[in-house]
């Protein structure tokens, strides 16, 4: 099978890497040179768009903000999974909101904002403390503002309506600040039968609004019912087919859909090493029409990203139950540049190596770790 990606980037790296025994060859689509490239090496395969469509089985995207012409054309092919609508939904939060609401999913209540009038009517209307978050384009905690005061309300409108300005195809989406105990995502997949398989929860740690490390959270039954229940409404409303991921907001218990992404997802990496099947060979299968695998945890697991480095001490490899994920990208301040995935047999194990992995990682280039081995019991 011959799998086009939407993305040339370590998504579709990953992908590539999990399709090869399956024989599932995957070229490329670099969105920012407009060219078909290796999804390794990104070597220039010199091939148009056009052209690679018509040769893939299937067309799949690895992110959300692509060109609408280019979305547009890989529907039209027939091939293209998730599709269109799935990917504008997740790349757009005014379509995401209304997803959400037909789905019949919780989420912060929330107000789109093109003007000063709707600004003004979104903090009568939700009152304060509010996010504002850009429509398009935002991800890594970026296009975002935050409203506490009723006195810093016209600064905020300065800056906002200099945003609108400078793009007149932009909104703004404000919702009610969710006083969370912690955030949690579900990864799962749904294929063109409609069945569902999801993985456990996933715990998710950021770090100045960047995800810094995922650890999957076994054997809270409530909570991944609810999380589940409320995938299965979102993915079948969206007639999805691949890997979803959904990112949620835990207030005591209760969970609510902060966003979703059409697509395999940073917090499920660990699956890599700590489940059955991983989720970039899951999305292959769905998406290549083969059977769904399983998606239990073999043991606990973690992740943890390395953001801005490309090099760890080589050290670490000696941990057992640690897997290096690198990207092949260059390095740039705060850059996702790889992973680092730890497992091992039972809960206190794993939090042993994780202080063992933390000890030997540079401090300043991985804050906060400390804090989050804390949470392994
Ligand atoms: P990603 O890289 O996950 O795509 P993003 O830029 O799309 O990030 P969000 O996930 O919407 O942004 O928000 C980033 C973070 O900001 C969240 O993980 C959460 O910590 C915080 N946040 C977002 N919305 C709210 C909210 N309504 N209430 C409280 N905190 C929020
Ligand atoms: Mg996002
Ligand atoms: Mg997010």
């Amino acid at each position: 099978m011959k799998v086009l990606v939407l993305g040339a980037g370590q998504l579709a790296r990953m992908m590539a890497l999990a399709g090869a025994p399956l024989n599932i060859s995957i070229s490329a689509y670099d969105v920012n040179s407009d060219s078909i490239v290796h999804p390794l090496t990104q070597q220039n395969l010199g091939k148009g768009l056009a052209n690679a469509i018509a040769d893939a089985d299937v067309v799949t995207a690895e992110f959300e903000h692509i060109p609408l012409p280019v979305l547009a054309q890989c529907q039209q092919s027939g091939k293209f999974f998730p599709g269109e609508a799935a990917i504008k939904a997740g790349g757009d939060r005014r379509l995401e909101k209304q997803l959400l609401d037909s789905a019949g999913v919780r989420s912060a209540s929330y107000h789109i904002i093109n003007n000063e009038a709707d600004f003004n009517a979104a903090i009568s209307k939700l009152g304060l403390p509010l996010v504002f978050k850009s429509a398009l384009a935002g991800y890594d905690g970026k296009g975002q503002w935050r409203l506490k005061q009723p006195g810093q309300a016209a600064a905020l409108w300065q800056d906002i309506s200099a945003f609108l300005a400078a793009d007149n195809k932009q909104a703004i989406v404000a919702e009610q600040f969710i006083p969370f105990q912690r955030e949690v995502s579900l990864i799962g997949a749904r294929n063109s039968r409609g069945e569902v398989q999801v993985y456990p929860l996933t715990e998710n740690h950021h770090v100045n609004g960047v995800l810094s490390v995922s650890l999957a959270i076994a054997g809270n039954e409530q909570l991944q019912q609810q999380a589940q229940q409320m995938f299965t409404a979102v993915a079948n409303q969206l007639n999805y087919v691949g890997v979803l991921a959904i990112e949620f907001f835990d207030v005591n218990g209760e969970l609510l859909v902060n966003e979703i992404a059409p697509r395999v997802h940073n917090s499920g990496h660990w699956t890599q090493q700590g489940a059955d099947v991983c989720q970039f060979e899951q999305h292959l299968r769905a998406v290549c029409v083969l059977p769904l695998g399983s998606t239990a945890l073999l043991r606990p697991s973690l992740m943890v990203n390395i953001l801005g480095e490309d090099t760890v001490p080589e050290q670490i490899l000696a941990l057992p139950g640690l897997h290096l994920h690198w990207y092949g990208k260059s390095k740039r301040a705060g850059r996702k540049m790889g992973h680092i995935n730890l497992s091992a047999d039972n809960n206190a194990q794993l939090k042993q190596r994780f202080e063992q992995l933390i000890a030997l990682l540079p401090a300043a280039a991985f804050p906060e770790l400390a804090q989050m081995a804390d949470r392994l019991n």
